[in-house]
């Protein structure tokens, strides 16, 4: 196994680094080559109970510490990461496939909530309401919600994690993550920087295990009275379930769930900067990516010049390991993803779409497949239902606006949505119209620290990143002074 800098193989406990309690472990692979990079405790429910109990002992101490205290250690806990870019890019593109550029993008991203949460912190205010009566006075107070947990996904292994644990931590929970038994490596990473950065033992936890641990895992967090909140990024089918799980004991959910993103080009849009758009947000992490276009409508007047143009860019893209130099896109994660992609595209063209380029597993074999366009898409292939997570673009024409709204929305999901239009009446109708969480209009790059992420309709419940973004992790409370005459 080779040596990288920060590359963490235990879990992570009451600031104690420490293997299962039956010493089992499981591998971790590099998607680009099979390769084992390194193996990992199979954590289960005893594990995670004591990493709760350990998050409720740190609970008192770290949220009675004043915020501008607290913000100064999530803000450490950013510089380190920022100062160890490098090296956490590395360990993502080993454990994810994605290249070295996108890693680093990605630990860019993940950091600046980290920023964002340390300075948001101090600026949680509450309310005094006007009273109803003389002798009586009404507050709000925000007070951090008490012991959370978050389960994160494998396509943003650093971001996942930042957008959660850092609100969670500045706002003054505690919190016990479990990450994706594919992508590990980073979330362990993050805890080394963390502990650097001097948060107190028991302030942040992680528990691993395997795909096999995971429900094991998740039913003791979820069922666990300790644990006031869950925190998931992941599939709809699982997050359902945690939230069934989390009725019980009332707990409250923030979930981001799966997507279906429309995304449509008018005939009078900029039909240029549609095509750069949908290179960007379709062929980032070889498409892994939930907010990712999943559905392209274009209309009929521009549509041939659109499937020339981005067919032209998408044949040119470079597919490799995403440690070398020039690669653009990695491999899918697992052979599960690489399935349900070649799935989507024979289905396709089996009910009539035309392949434009690519289709085909990539030459470089194992789970790197051909960066795909493909036409005549229609709303009864497996593509325009579910999501396809993978690197294939497919296109439907249009006639008029109307059209393209109602196969926009034809979907349980609402996560995101975009648009290309140089009129502004339209550009403010159909952003209305799109029953989505977010909706880019004329740009594809929706997502930073500042803006609040998340869906509606079956695509989730509650946001991350912006002011809403902390208090997610917040509680209201209210006191009512009496007796104020006397
Ligand atoms: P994906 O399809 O992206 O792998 P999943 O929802 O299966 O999405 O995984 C997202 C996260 O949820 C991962 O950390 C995974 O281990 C975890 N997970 C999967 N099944 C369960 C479960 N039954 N209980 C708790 N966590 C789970």
């Amino acid at each position: 196994m080779q040596e990288v800098p920060l590359m963490k193989t235990q879990g992570y406990v009451d600031g104690r680094w420490c293997g299962s309690d039956d010493g089992r472990t499981f591998g971790v692979t590099n998607p680009a080559t099979g390769e084992t990079i390194a193996d990992v405790p199979r954590m289960g429910a005893s594990e995670t109970r004591r990493a709760i109990e350990a998050a409720d002992k740190a609970l008192p101490a770290w949220r009675s510490l004043p915020a501008k205290d607290r913000g100064k250690i999530v803000r450490r806990w950013y510089e380190l990461i920022v100062e160890r870019t490098d090296d956490l890019a590395r360990i993502m593109t080993l454990e994810q496939g994605k290249p070295l550029a996108e890693a680093r993008g990605e630990i860019a991203l993940g950091a600046a909530y980290v920023e964002w949460n340390a300075e948001e912190a101090k600026r949680v205010y509450g309310d005094v309401i006007p009273t109803l009566g003389s002798d009586r006075r009404m507050v709000v107070v925000k007070a951090p919600i008490g012991v959370c947990v978050g389960i994160t996904p494998w396509n943003f292994p650093h971001a996942m994690v930042t957008r959660k644990a850092s609100p969670a931590l500045a706002a003054g929970c505690t919190f016990v993550l479990k990450p994706a038994e594919a992508t590990p490596l980073s979330a362990l990473a993050l805890a080394a920087l963390a502990e650097e950065a001097g948060f107190p033992p028991g302030v942040f936890n992680i528990v691993t295990g395997d795909e096999s641990d995971a429900p094991e895992i998740g039913r003791e967090m979820t069922a666990n009275p300790i644990v006031r909140k869950l925190g998931f990024t992941g599939s709809t089918q699982v997050g359902k379930l945690l939230m069934e799980q989390c009725a019980a004991t009332v707990k409250k959910v923030s979930l981001e769930l799966g997507g279906n993103a429309p995304f449509i080009v008018f005939d009078d849009a900029d039909v240029d900067a549609a095509v750069s758009g949908a290179l960007a947000a379709k062929f980032r992490n070889a498409g892994q990516v939930c907010i990712s276009p999943n559905r392209l409508y274009v209309q009929a007047g521009v549509h041939d010049a659109f499937v020339a143009k981005l067919g032209e860019r998408v044949a040119k893209i470079r597919v490799g390991n995403g440690l070398e130099d020039g690669s653009q896109m990695g491999p899918l994660i697992e052979e599960q993803g690489f399935s349900k992609v070649l799935a989507h595209v024979e289905d396709a063209r089996k009910r009539g779409a035309k392949v434009v380029t690519g289709g085909s597993p990539h030459k470089l074999g194992g789970t790197f497949f051909d960066p795909t366009v493909l036409t005549g898409v229609t709303a009864d292939m497996l593509i325009s239902n579910e999501e396809t997570f993978g690197p294939v673009a497919g296109i439907a024409s249009f006639d008029t606006e109307a059209n393209a709204i109602a196969m926009a929305n034809d979907t349980v999901f609402g996560l995101a949505g975009y648009f290309y239009t140089r009129d502004i009446g339209r550009a403010w109708r159909v952003a209305e119209a799109l029953e989505t969480g977010m909706v880019g209009i004329n740009t594809p790059l929706i997502a930073n620290e500042a803006m609040p992420f998340g869906g509606i309709k079956q695509s989730g419940i509650g946001r991350e990143g912006s002011k809403y973004g902390l208090e997610e992790w917040m509680e209201i409370r209210y006191f009512c002074f009496g007796g104020i005459d006397k």
